[in-house]
């Protein structure tokens, strides 16, 4: 189903009016919001990284323990990406907005939330920007390993006591951080407006928050290149995308 122009800048109006009477807005962020600054999607089918690997597989926890150079290997190009993507104009859109009235929980791991100077952004699947050692659990910033890792392949090792050091990021097989988890949970309880940017909702237990969110009676406005399973529940669905439909939405709010 395509939406008509017409029909495109109504909906981008109660969106911003939304927006404008909004007291707690949480946004939900995916890959969506990042695939314009040059990051795929690993988990989506029909990407470049599915075509040697299953990231299910390859990117999971057992993997990172049983054969890391072949996790380092798949994770290699993903992370260059990463490493030189910038924020977009749907981030930066998002970043302009009242701080303390926005939470962001992401799926994302790019820290493109934060590049673009959102302060409250809760990371669901972790991020890139530090790495622990899984012998001593040392935490590093990412920042001095990844250029040799990406340019050469060189196995990010701790200084330490020479165990590998991981990703902070959640592999496919491993727990999602707690922490994170009640943050948004709690932020998602207390919002009366929930954005979901750039996530097709696929996967659990995030994919769960709009629902409770409307079950208490808040707005919804979905942003997404794809149908999503609440699309029927929301206020707003704007089937665009969002780098595009963010910045439009949010300078009504500034301006208007
Ligand atoms: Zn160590």
């Amino acid at each position: 189903m395509s939406q008509t122009s017409g029909a495109i800048s109504t909906a981008l109006e109660d969106a911003a009016a939304l927006l404008r009477n909004a007291k707690h807005v949480v946004v939900l962020s995916g890959a969506g919001i990042s695939t314009p600054s040059g990051i795929p999607d690993f988990r989506s089918e029909g990407t470049g990284l599915w075509s040697s690997d299953e990231p299910m597989e390859v990117a999971s926890l057992n993997t990172f323990r049983t054969h890391p150079e072949r996790f380092f290997n798949w994770f290699r190009p993903l992370a260059g990406q990463i490493f030189h993507a910038l924020p977009n104009p749907a981030h930066e859109s998002l970043a302009k907005l009242e701080n303390t009235k926005v939470s962001i929980v992401t799926q994302n791991i790019d820290g493109l939330h934060q590049r673009a100077g959102s302060k409250h952004v809760i990371e669901m699947h972790g991020t890139l920007d530090t790495l622990s050692c899984t012998n001593c659990f040392k935490r590093y910033e990412s920042k001095n390993f990844l250029q040799p890792f990406i340019e050469n392949g060189t196995i990010p090792l701790c200084v330490n006591c020479n165990g590998i050091l991981k990703p902070d990021v959640i592999l496919f097989g491993e727990q999602l951080p707690q922490a994170a988890w009640f943050e948004a949970q709690s932020a998602a309880r207390q919002c009366d407006l929930m954005i979901v940017a750039g996530t097709s909702l696929e996967v659990l237990p995030v994919a769960g928050l709009p629902v409770q969110t409307v079950d208490r009676g808040a707005h919804l406005i979905v942003i997404n290149n794809t149908p999503t399973y609440i699309d029927v529940r929301a206020d707003v669905v704007i089937m665009d995308d969002v780098a595009t439909v963010l910045p439009n939405i949010t300078k009504r709010v500034t301006y208007g």
